[in-house]
């Protein structure tokens, strides 16, 4: 099969070569520290653990290769990167049966831009159950802004009868902010008595 970064053929997706290069963009690379109570990569022990206070993390940041691929993902519309974004996060869900994955739905008009929905479709390639819990209020990104001048997102959260869910992870691409992945979190986590984490691809 073809690599999905450098395009030569090999056995393996993506080849040997780019996934050593792609392991070495992982925070789990870059970042030697472990947090003694998550596990989590962290800069270091002297700071608070990014996933204990935001119950989010990230594969790696969005530099070099990474940032190159999710460009070629988002715009150029490469769609079968989201199997090899996929293959980095599998690592990153929290073990045991019960994790339900909800992805972070695409803006409207980066929906119409694009094509498809690329957190819905990295989500789809990571062999768990997905459902798709949550919607954009007022059709995208609200109008009101927050003091900084940025938009705010709020999310619907769709009552649904999951049987033995024992989690949720919601996925995304890219975390910028912050401010989307943590109004998903407690949206969900309004309207669902199981913890609530996140995971994308890329940390801004
Ligand atoms: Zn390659
Ligand atoms: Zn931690």
């Amino acid at each position: 099969m073809e690599c999905p970064v450098c395009a030569c053929l090999s056995a393996t997706f993506p080849c040997p070569s780019c996934r050593k290069v792609l392991e070495g963009y992982a925070f789990s690379s870059l970042w030697r520290e472990r947090c003694p109570v998550c596990g989590c990569p962290t800069l270091s022990l002297a700071y608070p653990c990014r996933f204990c206070e935001t119950h989010y993390q990230a594969y790696g940041p969005l530099q070099g290769l990474l940032r190159e691929l999710m460009v070629r993902y988002k715009v150029g519309g490469q769609r079968d990167l989201s199997r090899l974004f996929a293959s980095l996060l599998i690592p990153l869900l929290p073990p045991g049966a019960g994790t339900c994955l909800v992805p972070v739905p695409a803006s409207g008009e980066g929906l119409r831009r694009r094509g498809f929905d690329q957190g819905l479709l990295l989500a789809r390639n990571m062999h768990m159950p997905v459902a798709r819990l949550l919607t954009r209020t007022s059709r995208g990104v609200q109008k009101q802004q927050d003091r900084r001048g940025r938009a705010q997102v709020a999310f619907q959260v769709e009552d649904r009868n999951l049987p033995s869910l024992r989690r949720l992870v919601v996925v995304d691409d890219v975390i910028t902010t912050g401010s989307t992945m943590r109004a998903a979190i407690a949206s969900l986590e309004q309207h669902y008595a199981v913890p609530v984490t996140g995971l994308a691809v890329c940390l801004a």
